[in-house]
């Protein structure tokens, strides 16, 4: 038996299946789709079995080592799948199949997690009258007949030397079943009556398949009609995966979930250890957990027969992997699940991604819309607090009527959301007395400032000026870079509302594990007046008692350089809004902001997502960005400046000569040039059609792998630079 195996090298030269032969005693357990330890130059290492054959060219063979899975782990989907990913992200199929694995299964050779394990009785087959026992012994009796299976520690509170007789005697049998660390409630809760609305969303999505958006403002009942779609698949005998943005981020849903479906639902996050992922994922394989809900990489979940793809939040940037490769979006894989599965995917935003939109528009997507809130409840107010006028009465960074508004709900008992959104990293250089920033004349994007050299440039074309002493419109001395941080305005609304209890919600105060839920809770619970945190606090969160939320400073999202500035701000502001009077009492929304007539504002004041969207659509026809074109970010990096410098445009001329249909930007240094002595620079394609852009790409890639002194990283569709 020769068997071909991939294997699991991180170093880019190696992406190829090697033959090795399999000893006898191992022939029969040798399936594809689990890992095997082989010898290779020296060292043991770990692949995948692709291919079983009978024989082989290759001469003096090795044999494998060990086998390490029992059950296949790749089942042919996901093999597929990650032949897919390779094609559309130009990674290795390696890394295609790693990141489809929870950690724990990646682990080290020879390092492993236990599995736990729980002793049970039950009563032999062959026992028929209960009544010949007396005393402890009918008692233990009894109970293994009403319950079936009983754990050994329960038996033994009843009596240890009755317990001892009865398995002598063979009249109870052992059973030892795994112990999972994590355990779901059984309490189920009732479902609640759809709305029409609700109802005909369902019906057509049941009615049908393929991808459908489904635009619901906030409060619309969206996750009441994901939970509905999941229970018609559970009906057929379905399983489900619901894809949220971070999930340990989404506790309420979570819990939502878990109290309609019980012990149905796994989920999956980076909060749990790497034996409860471990757990998690072997429910899945054996079928026990037939919902599993999670972030991007739930969507390998190696469920069998899936009836339903649910994708939360679909605008989130989360669903792309940009850090590692594989590049892949969720969303992507989620549609060629779908499509193999022949089952429904359903992408719900209440902001939904200029790109979703847009082929809803086409008809590649079907449309679906809650227009309005659940409880008939309107849209809170939102108020446009113009920071440029309000700058002459306040040395801080809270506005008359922000300090007002939150003063009258402290009076009133209610809960006010504070938002500071600090999501830039870049930071830009913006004028205090006018509100000017400076913009990339060839690009209209923020110009972001470099402090070693004094001076603003633009990551996409690579434009730079100097730094000027005053603002170029009002000749103010007056420019400052920003960044303020929570840190700084929490200790201000201290000062400005001694009496509130405020509780502050960022990286820094939720990194310990659960500290987030327990926050959540605690402030559900009234324990505190106002929550102030980052754009955490944006995210599906329910509280009853919220009718104010401020928005501290609405630029730093529109200042980011981004051409999707304007709609992450629109999105973000729509979704801090929408925590606002979600119950019985009316909401209110202020967002203070320099630049009040910016559109991205103007059509959050009045919740106007397709207004957004047809004013954002004609400056992205116009600029040549997404949806109109498809962009790939390319990424050279080295540790020899000059040598990069020389191949980088090498490689612009190769793209140059081989793409004529393609728009190629660059190459312009990172946002971040130097990283631990790496050089980076970057190149943009923007193209309508693909050309042979993969074909060329792939080219160069190959041309560079045998380089150790230059990397290039590629990114299809990036969520941003
Ligand atoms: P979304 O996901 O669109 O923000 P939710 O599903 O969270 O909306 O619904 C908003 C609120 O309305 C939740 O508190 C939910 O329990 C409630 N809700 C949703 N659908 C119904 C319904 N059909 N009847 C009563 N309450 C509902
Ligand atoms: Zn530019």
């Amino acid at each position: 038996m020769v068997i071909g195996v991939l294997v699991e090298l991180s170093n880019k030269n190696i992406d190829k299946i090697f033959d090795y032969s399999v000893p006898g005693n191992l022939r029969e357990f040798i399936k594809i789709g689990i890992r095997v330890v082989v010898p290779f130059r020296h060292q043991k290492i770990e692949g995948f079995v692709l291919e079983i054959k009978e024989k082989t060219d290759v001469s003096n063979l090795k044999d494998i080592i060990e086998i390490v899975d029992s059950e296949i782990i790749l089942n042919d989907e996901l093999l597929s799948l990650g032949k897919e990913i390779k094609k559309s992200t130009l990674s290795t199929l390696i890394s295609c199949y790693q990141v489809m694995l929870p950690k724990a299964l990646k682990a080290k050779h020879g390092v492993s997690i236990n599995k736990k394990y729980d002793t049970y009785y039950c009563l032999n087959d062959d026992v028929k009258d209960l009544s010949l026992f007396k005393g402890s012994q009918a008692e233990i009796v009894n109970l293994c007949f009403t319950k079936g299976e009983v754990l050994k520690k329960d038996l033994k509170d009843i009596s240890v030397s009755s317990l001892n007789t009865l398995i002598k005697k063979n009249i109870l049998v052992e059973k030892i079943c795994e112990h999972y660390r994590l355990s779901y409630s059984n309490s189920l809760s009732k479902k609640k009556e759809l709305t029409e609305d609700q109802k005909k969303v369902v019906a057509s999505v049941q009615a049908g398949h393929g991808v459908y958006l489904l635009h619901g403002v906030t409060g619309s009942g969206k996750t009441e009609v994901y939970m509905e779609l999941i229970e018609h698949a559970l009906l057929l005998g379905k399983s489900s995966i619901v894809l949220v943005p971070e999930i340990s981020l989404t506790p309420q849903m979570v819990s939502r979930f878990q109290m309609r479906f019980g012990d149905k639902i796994a989920a999956i996050h980076s909060a749990l250890s790497d034996g409860e992922k471990y757990d998690e994922w072997r429910r899945i394989v054996r079928g026990e957990a037939k919902i599993v809900i999670g972030a991007r990489s739930a969507i390998f979940a190696p469920l069998n027969n899936i009836g339903m793809i649910i994708v939360d939040e679909e605008h989130s940037d989360s669903y792309k992997q940009d850090d590692s490769n594989p590049r892949y979006n969720a969303k992507d894989v989620a549609i060629i699940r779908g499509k193999y599965h022949n089952c429904p995917v359903v992408m719900g935003s209440a902001t939904p991604s200029l790109e979703a939109y847009a082929r809803a528009q086409k008809g590649v997507y079907k449309l679906l819309s809650l227009p309005n809130r659940v409880n008939g409840r309107s849209l809170p107010k939102v108020d446009i607090i113009d920071m440029n006028k309000e700058f002459k009465y306040s040395r801080g960074h809270f506005s008359r009527p922000l300090i007002e508004d939150i003063n009258l709900a402290l009076i009133n008992h209610e809960q006010i959301i504070l938002l500071l959104n600090r999501r830039g990293y870049a930071s830009f250089v913006t004028c205090k007395s006018c509100g000017y920033t400076f913009k990339c004349p060839n690009c209209d994007i923020t110009l972001t400032y470099h402090k070693a050299s004094n001076t603003l440039r633009c990551h996409y074309c690579g434009y730079g000026e100097k730094v000027y002493e005053a603002c170029p419109k009002c000749f103010e001395k007056a420019l400052t870079d920003l960044g303020v941080g929570t840190e700084k305005v929490e200790e201000e609304l201290n000062n400005l509302f001694p009496q509130a209890r405020v509780l502050r919600m960022d990286f820094d105060t939720t990194s310990r594990k659960g500290s987030h839920e327990k926050m959540i809770e605690a402030f559900k619970n009234g324990e505190y007046d106002i929550l102030l945190g980052t754009q955490i606090v944006a995210k599906g969160l329910d509280f009853e008692n919220v009718t104010l939320v401020g928005v501290i400073n609405a630029d730093t999202s529109l200042n980011i350089p981004d051409f999707r500035s304007s709609e992450n701000t629109f999105s973000l502001l729509a979704q801090v809004a929408g925590r606002s009077g979600r119950s019985q009492k009316n909401g209110k929304v202020i967002i203070q902001t320099f630049n009040p007539d910016h559109y991205a504002i103007e059509y959050t004041r009045k919740h106007d997502y397709i207004g957004f969207y047809n004013k954002e659509m004609t400056i992205r026809k116009e600029l040549k960005y997404p949806p109109y074109y498809y962009i790939c970010y390319i990424k050279v990096s080295s540790k020899d400046k000059d040598f990069l410098v020389t191949e980088t445009g090498k490689i612009k001329r190769a793209l140059v000569r081989n793409l004529d249909k393609t728009i190629i930007l660059g190459p312009s240094p990172c946002t971040i040039f130097k990283l631990n002595n790496i050089y980076r620079y970057s190149i943009i394609l923007k193209y309508k059609s693909d050309d042979n852009i993969r074909e060329i790409l792939n080219k160069i890639i190959e041309h560079y792998k045998v380089s150790q002194k230059i990397k290039i990283d590629i990114d299809f569709n990036p969520s941003h630079f």
